[in-house]
């Protein structure tokens, strides 16, 4: 059996800097400290640091002690919130997505309707979109920029920023802004920003390279985690059989073996505990 591992498999920066500076933090309370929101979309790395005293919230009004930040940002009224009521945060949302909210404020100060290219209801997505200010549209798809369009034009601005969700796929981007672009040429000054982070944009390309020379491929990450989504996305275009997982108990040896060669590529929010024993695993066979 041959198996390719992707070398930008596992934590990405900003997933590593969030989960290290949770851990010094948790360290140095006894009370443990909340979150708001999963810190990052991995179940085992949150049952880890539960077990040191993190605890999830859902909501600020809900905080009994200072607020960790998750990776993935929050939004302004949880910003507003906790000055208002004295919360402390801690804020380890990761450097790549703050400053795409510096961005957009920015643009939006200076009188640019924006697109965010987003997944609708992703944390990151949600938090970002609260900073881009009232003249600003959500796409998620090709189909929405009709209405996108219709809400640019009734805002009157000329200006126009397209920027998006860190992880959202790179084809889908390039899409969506040839689209547009190919609608508002003249009239209009747009600046395209691709603020898709370049771990996403490696993990996608490795994705496709080793997806179209396997058998079968195996992505590994949270259920709920985007990126690694993307992941099984980008490879089940090129292979036929790709699985999805959160770790090596859902693996099936006898399934397994009927694959002569499997490529293993995981989120950025997976640990490398996690990566060891699938491949570990798939190796016995
Ligand atoms: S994928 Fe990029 S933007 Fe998202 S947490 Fe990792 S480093 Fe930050």
């Amino acid at each position: 059996m041959n198996i390719i591992v992707g070398k930008n498999s596992g934590f990405c920066a900003g997933v590593k800097y969030t989960v290290t500076k949770a851990e010094k933090e948790l360290e140095k309370e006894k009370n443990g400290l909340d979150c708001l929101g999963e810190i990052i979309h991995n179940s085992q790395v949150i049952e880890t640091l539960s077990k040191k005293g993190l605890r999830t919230i859902d909501f600020i009004e809900n905080a009994k002690n200072k607020v960790i930040i998750r990776a993935h940002g929050v939004s302004k009224d949880v910003y507003n919130y906790a000055k208002e009521h004295e919360i402390e945060l801690i804020d380890l949302t990761c450097p790549n997505v703050l400053k795409i909210h510096e961005q957009v404020q920015k643009y939006s100060n200076d009188n640019y309707f924006i697109f965010l290219l987003g997944i609708k209801n992703h944390p990151e997505t949600i938090g970002t979109y609260s900073f881009c200010g009232e003249n600003s549209y959500l796409i998620e798809e090709l189909s929405d920029i009709d209405n996108a369009i219709i809400n640019l034009k009734n805002s009157n601005l000329k200006n126009l920023l397209i920027i998006s969700q860190t992880t959202f796929s790179v084809k889908l981007f390039d899409e969506i802004v040839s689209e547009v672009l190919k609608r508002f040429s003249k009239n209009y000054n747009i600046h395209v920003e691709k603020s898709i982070c370049n771990a996403t944009d490696l993990r996608q390309q490795e994705a496709k390279e080793i997806s179209s020379k396997v058998d079968l491929m195996i992505i590994i990450g949270g259920k709920n985690s985007s990126n690694t989504k993307k992941l099984y996305e980008v490879s089940k275009m090129n292979c036929e059989n790709v699985m999805h997982i959160e770790t090596k108990n859902e693996l099936d040896s006898k399934f397994i073996r009927n694959f002569k060669s499997i490529g293993i590529i995981a989120g950025a929010s997976t640990p490398d505990f996690i990566i060891n024993d699938v491949v570990d695993f798939c190796n016995s066979l």
